[in-house]
């Protein structure tokens, strides 16, 4: 049996998460401090930090704002502006960005920013996706690195000093409480809470032809760098009340566009939507840890009162967790031919990857799966 958290859907598997006595989850915890937050006092500071880091004369950008062209992002440049900063927004191209992604991209750009983009090498980060996603079943590795090191490393190279985040991925999906509390994203904060799963960059070199020129792009600056120009990164979450539902409500007044339908495995049609790559990633979290993106957005609503948890259950159960025939779109073949993979071999290694004791087996021992090829998991709530 799977154990869930009594206010939202997180099960126990869910790593990093605690409980309390009343069977509460730390996320949950975590969103209910919000409401003893003043947030007017949490503007002003944010205002006075942006007071401290403004270029002034207008030689140089007040700060670098890290875009995706998602919801968030877009609501961030937008929240920006509104308070009269310049911001040079930085986009780390996504691994198998899809048309909508650069839409949105591209719309984000109309908002009236610099903007640049950093590509990495795609021959070496095909081979970085296939090798991740079989020895550590993260098909994502890679990008979760890059979205990070990237602003920094031109925050760097610019002279800029200011990072301004989105919200702290640790606060509202849970997490241990220095990471929750934590306003800024430092080296530590990315090494322990940054989602690499004790893979090091320094591991790659030397695996499958690569070597150390070719990872540029994934080195976090070093210490003195970071010293010498100043940077600092904070989470805008932690200044504005974070809801992902309502920024992309924002952001969507502006030219954000959506998916016409939801998004495979997810309640969403307004996020997740510029990497054809995401769907398995999110596929891998629901074999390893019973969970996958659907919960996420199932629990944000219920956090802010939008959706009752029984009625949650139900569309968990639905959608969550769905093998990735296609992934915005795009079937699984050609989203695997791209990093020279089979589905064959993506089956296998889903095999290896899936935490068996949380799915229903048949009698010889072996996964079952309903008609549509979907794992089905023990339970889906506490009993
Ligand atoms: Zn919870």
């Amino acid at each position: 049996m799977i154990r869930y958290c009594t206010r939202c859907l997180y099960p126990e598997t869910k790593p990093d998460l605690s409980f309390d006595a009343h069977g509460v989850c730390s996320a949950c915890s975590s969103y209910e401090k919000r409401a003893e937050v003043d947030w007017a006092a949490r503007k002003r500071e944010f205002l006075q930090i942006s007071e401290r880091y403004r270029a002034g004369n207008g030689e140089n950008y007040d700060c670098i704002v890290p875009v995706s062209g998602g919801k968030d992002s877009t609501y961030q440049v937008i929240r920006l502006l509104g308070l009269g900063l310049n911001p040079l927004c930085v986009t780390a191209t996504t691994d198998s960005l899809s048309d909508l992604g650069r839409r949105n991209i591209e719309n984000l750009k109309k908002l009236g920013v610099d903007h640049i983009e950093v590509a990495v090498n795609p021959v070496i980060r095909r081979r970085l996706n296939h090798m991740a996603l079989a020895q550590i079943g993260d098909i994502s590795w890679p990008e979760h690195l890059t979205i990070f090191t990237i602003p920094v490393r031109m925050a760097v190279q610019f002279g800029v000093r200011l990072i301004v985040w989105g919200e702290n991925p640790q606060n509202e999906y849970g997490g241990p409480a220095a990471a929750a509390t934590d306003n800024t994203l430092s080296r530590r904060w990315l090494e322990e809470f940054g989602g690499l799963l004790g893979l090091r960059v320094t591991d790659l070199i030397g695996q499958v032809g690569i070597e150390k020129r070719h990872l540029i792009q994934y080195a976090y600056p070093s210490d003195e760098e970071l010293k010498r120009v100043g940077v600092t990164g904070v989470f805008l979450g932690h200044y504005f009340p974070w809801d992902g539902f309502t920024n992309a409500i924002i952001a969507q007044a502006y030219g954000f566009e959506t998916f016409p339908r939801l998004v495979e495995g997810s309640l969403a049609s307004y996020e997740n939507l510029d990497n054809h790559q995401t769907g398995i990633h999110d596929y891998f979290k629901f074999i390893k840890y019973g969970f996958g993106r659907a919960t996420d957005i199932a629990n944000n609503h219920i956090r802010r009162g939008r959706l009752a948890r029984e009625d949650a259950v139900e569309m968990v159960k639905r959608c969550d967790g769905a093998y990735p025939h296609t992934c915005l779109g795009r079937s699984l073949k050609e989203i695997l031919a791209e990093i020279d993979m089979t589905v064959e071999e993506f089956d296998r290694i889903c095999d290896r990857f899936t935490n068996k004791r949380l799915f229903v087996r048949d009698n010889q021992g072996d996964l079952a799966r309903d008609g549509q090829g979907n794992l089905v998991k023990v339970n889906y709530d506490n009993p």
